[in-house]
């Protein structure tokens, strides 16, 4: 069976190449840019052979009552929009995607926003987004006959990588830069049996010293810039437009490091919107930390047309990229939804985390810049309250509990971060207590928190 119709075209230059001539650090040999998987057959094929949408939509919501396993995947039921592989039976998968799509009615209210939802991808086997993108570009190292993989990682991508690389046989090294991602990715690693190093430079360090390994040896990388990591990243957009009845949402807010997740969403709705299963696009914006937010800088000063790399600060490690590869293609998305792109403070982000645990959906400070770009955008008139807007999560809150602790403890905020917000702090701050063993002490507990 062959399953495989793609080619990948470079975003800079346009050239064309199979899968197979790529090299092995994923950039054009013309222009260094990144590749996109094309499906040129989707438009040039007839009859019988075209996607019918009312068939897919059916066979896709079907397979979720199958017991095959890649019918049980959230990335592989959708497989007619990702013919990446020779033969689908080379796909690995741990059963990723199809993540709960929660509504938030709290801070629904607090943002006068009648429908406000958070599509939860720290649902995932191991924890983020990234997992649906690792089923995907994993799965055609495996096909291609690779014996390693590798990645440069703030945490998540080498969480993802190695428990797939595990399932699928295969060897992987993980780098990354050292003492700046969180324990439970990390923990997570080594419980894969990745080869991992910490390295005494930061992630864009990390990323350029592996791309000279993978030119001399044989092994693949699973960097986002390998452009299969999107094709699965971007079926939570299948999935939301399957969850809405494909009536999209009107606005979609994701945070943005490398900016992949971005670029893949967009791509995703693009495609949905091409082959006619959805009749417009929803407006994506992308939102990232202060210390870390080359493309905010670029949207504020030219409109996104270039960027200059700045070193990056932030407690949220899975955004700490100072220098992010998709830049191009997450501009792109944000100018063809009419999206926007900002960036939050540190002390934003932490309100927002905690907001979104109160109301039971724990997630990492990552996820919650979603949250508190929503609310800048508010407060700016761009969203309407009677908008529908999807926050997307994009990993655990178990990946970094030493983060939430500090919040709690109140030690994770300079006073200076912190200075404004010192109200807003407080009334969500929740630390443990200690108090004598016996029922006057505890219920006197719960008497003073009366917030
Ligand atoms: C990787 C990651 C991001 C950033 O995604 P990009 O594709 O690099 O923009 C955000 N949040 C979490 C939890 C991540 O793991």
């Amino acid at each position: 069976m062959n399953d495989n119709l793609h080619q990948l075209r470079c975003f800079g230059c346009g050239a064309r190449i199979s899968g197979a001539e790529a090299r092995p650090d994923f950039r054009c040999s013309s222009c260094g840019d990144l590749f996109e998987v094309e499906y040129a057959g989707w438009n040039q094929r007839q009859g019988h052979d075209r996607p019918n949408p009312g068939a897919l939509k059916w066979l896709w919501r079907e397979r979720r009552c199958s017991t095959e396993p890649l019918d049980q995947s959230g990335v592989w039921r959708f497989r007619e929009l990702l013919p990446i592989l020779d033969n689908f039976g080379n796909a690995v998968t741990l059963r990723e995607g199809n993540t709960p799509l929660y509504p938030l009615l709290r801070s629904a209210k607090a943002l006068g926003i009648d429908q406000l939802f958070a599509k939860h991808q720290g649902m995932n086997p191991t924890g983020s987004f990234k997992d649906t993108g690792m089923t995907a570009a994993l799965s055609v190292a495996k096909e291609r006959g690779f014996e390693w993989v590798a990645c440069a990682s703030t945490g998540n991508t080498s969480a993802a990588m190695s428990a797939y690389a595990a399932r699928a046989g295969l060897r992987c090294l993980v780098l990354i830069p050292e003492g700046k991602i969180a324990w439970g990715k990390l923990s997570q690693a080594m419980d894969y049996g990745a080869i991992t190093c910490q390295l005494k430079t930061d992630f864009d360090g990390c990323v350029k010293l592996l791309t000279k390994i993978v030119r001399e040896s044989p092994i693949y990388l699973l960097n986002s810039v390998n452009p299969y990591r999107l094709e699965g990243q971007k079926t939570p957009a299948f999935e939301i437009a399957e969850a809405f009845d494909w009536n999209v949402p009107d606005h979609l807010i994701v945070p943005g490091g490398n900016l992949a997740n971005s670029a893949a969403l967009g791509k995703g709705f693009r495609e949905l919107h091409e082959l006619g299963l959805v009749a417009r696009l929803p407006k994506i914006s992308v939102i990232q930390a202060q210390g870390a937010n080359p493309l905010a800088r670029a949207f504020a000063a030219n409109d996104g047309q270039s960027i200059e790399p700045v070193e990056a600060h932030t407690r949220a490690t899975a955004i700490r990229i100072g220098n992010p590869a998709s830049w191009r293609k997450a501009a792109r998305v944000i100018h063809e939804t009419g999206g926007w792109c900002l960036d939050v403070s540190e002390a934003e982000i932490a309100i927002a985390k905690a907001e979104l645990g109160a109301e039971g959906l724990g997630c990492e400070p990552a996820s919650a810049v979603t949250l508190a770009g929503l609310k800048k955008l508010r407060a700016q008139g761009k969203v309407a309250g009677s908008e529908t807007v999807v926050l997307i999560l994009t990993g655990h809150t178990l990946k970094d509990a030493d983060y939430t602790i500090d919040f709690h403890r109140g030690t994770l905020l300079s006073e200076k971060e912190s200075a404004g917000h010192e109200i807003a702090i407080e009334a969500l701050r929740r630390n443990a207590v200690a108090v004598d063993a016996t029922p006057e002490a505890v219920l006197a507990a719960m008497q003073v928190d009366a917030r």
